[in-house]
């Protein structure tokens, strides 16, 4: 167990997760969500795209598409972890 901050509200929190236990749920629901999206559709060719459809936060896409669940999808897509947003069009 370690002490982190939470990467969705900021909030200081002891835990394995990289959430507060207040924003686990909305990380489940967003993931599920986000999982859902891409069974049912063509994976969009931008992070951008993707953020606009599932009404997701880059940020938060970013952080679950480094999970290795969604590696394959993340290879996919121009990721960038720090998440300065360069729209391209
Ligand atoms: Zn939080």
């Amino acid at each position: 167990m370690e002490f982190k901050k939470c990467k969705r509200c900021g909030a200081f929190f002891v835990s394995n997760n990289s959430v507060c236990p207040n924003c686990e749920p909305k990380d489940n629901l967003e993931l599920s969500k986000l999982k859902g999206f891409l069974t049912e559709n063509e994976c969009p060719n931008s992070i951008e795209t993707l953020a606009s459809s599932t009404g997701i936060s880059v940020k938060n896409l970013n952080r679950f598409l480094a999970q290795e669940d969604f590696s394959s999808v993340a290879s996919k897509l121009d990721i960038n972890p720090n998440s300065n947003i360069n729209i391209q069009l």
